[in-house]
């Protein structure tokens, strides 16, 4: 019930790092400051501009012994809007966008949905929103071609069929009552814009809008054995990796550490991604108050890279290879190596990671599996585990096994 409230409430990486903050707050955790004392037991997170997290929970041995990292990724697959958003055509209203991460094309028609996000003015002041998330809100919708009408659509190939300049979200259809001429339905939106949020349509070109399915997390199945929500890929991953760290009831041995990452589903990138210096800055920071230097603090680390696994799917066996694949009811599935085309993007753990990982789960009685995506050449994917092998922290790719990985729902 936690995890749904979780997703219920980080719909965007930004409010992921609200909720996670306000979590951490209330198990005792404090926002870390250069040049602070690092003893065992302290609790620290810092932010990174709002849309990344890292907590530490510094152990009884110090940094010089390596620390054990948990990292997961916040951000989900969905649709930012465009910069230059607004448009009036036919005296119907939209919104362009242009998706983020990998979608589906067809599957974000025809659904409810939300808009989060930020606007920021050009004086730095900020705007939240969040508009279909509470009750009695309206939400949008991308409308898709009637059947009746789709025979030569239908005709295209799947991945074809739906162009992404189509993605435009229906937003309004009533006039401003108080103008004449064109473009009214238009005016009409961003004067319940300005009413609402203090916004102008110049304000669109800095901000960070997502349309996000409007879906509650909630059970599935007669026997409620599964929970269907948006933004599994990578909540419950981070969820996880923030639990253990919330959860634990005494000092650790080493350093436990929790990175909730952003822009992991567009390749890592940015200030905000796993491949940011942001990381490398925040345990350097620790690793001074301790006199020890970043990479004898590394070369000694460990991080399980948890993200999100195919769940094999008996509908679609064709893209399966059964032996290796991650099954639902079978555990956390392990995945020695990630990546596409003879997988690249891969870390590949080494044997001895393996080994290590299955000796500490057998121990403890944790139910788990190894696991690989699908097929050879079937497609592929890749995690920020390289990103963190690349530091020389040795690391496993670990995750959930999931069914319809970034769908809507
Ligand atoms: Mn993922
Ligand atoms: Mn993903």
């Amino acid at each position: 019930e936690g995890y749904k409230q979780f997703l219920d409430n980080g719909k965007t990486e930004r409010e992921c790092v609200e909720r996670t903050v306000s979590m951490a707050q209330a198990a005792g955790f404090k926002p870390f400051v250069r040049g602070m004392a690092v003893k065992p037991g302290d609790k620290f997170y810092q932010v990174n501009r709002g849309k990344a997290i890292m907590l530490a929970v510094i152990g009884r041995r110090g940094l010089a012994e390596g620390v054990n990292i948990g990292a997961a990724h916040i951000d989900s697959p969905r649709l930012d809007l465009k910069q230059n958003p607004l448009y009036e055509s036919d005296e119907l209203a939209f919104l362009k966008t242009h998706y983020y991460g990998g979608i589906r094309k067809y599957q974000w028609l025809s659904i409810p949905l939300e808009l989060h996000g930020v606007v920021i003015r050009k004086n730095g002041t900020s705007v939240e929103v969040r508009i279909g998330a509470e009750p009695g809100d309206p939400v949008l919708a991308i409308p898709d071609l009637l059947p009746h009408l789709a025979a030569a659509q239908s005709q295209k190939p799947l991945g074809t069929a739906v162009d992404p300049e189509d993605l435009n979200i229906f937003i309004g259809s009533r006039p401003y009552a108080e103008a004449e001429g064109s473009d009214r339905i238009k005016l009409a939106v961003l004067d319940l814009l300005n009413e609402k949020y203090g916004i102008t349509e110049e304000d669109f070109l800095s901000a960070e809008l997502c349309a996000v399915p409007a879906f509650s997390a909630v059970d599935i199945g007669f026997d409620r054995s599964l929970i269907g929500s948006y933004g599994h890929d990578d909540r419950v991953c981070a969820y996880a990796a923030l639990a253990a760290l919330l959860d634990l009831e005494e000092t650790p041995a080493r350093t436990a550490v929790c990175m909730l990452a952003d822009k992991e589903e567009i390749g890592s990138e940015g200030v905000t991604g796993m491949q940011s210096a942001a990381f490398d800055t925040f345990m350097s920071d620790l690793c001074d108050a301790q006199k020890v230097s970043l990479k004898a603090c590394y070369e000694k680390s460990f991080c399980l890279s948890t993200d999100v696994t195919a769940a094999y799917d008996p509908n679609f066996p064709e893209v399966y290879e059964k032996r290796n694949s991650a099954r639902i009811n079978y555990g956390i599935g392990f995945c020695k190596y990630t990546g596409a085309r003879g997988k690249s993007g891969s870390s590949d753990a080494s044997a001895e990671v393996v080994a290590m990982v299955r000796r500490i789960m057998d121990d403890a009685g944790v139910i788990w599996q190894m696991a690989e995506l699908g097929k050879v050449d079937a497609g592929g994917g890749g995690t920020v585990a390289c990103y963190m092998a690349n530091r020389d922290i040795d690391t496993l790719d670990a995750g959930v096994p999931v069914l319809s990985m970034h769908a809507p729902f």
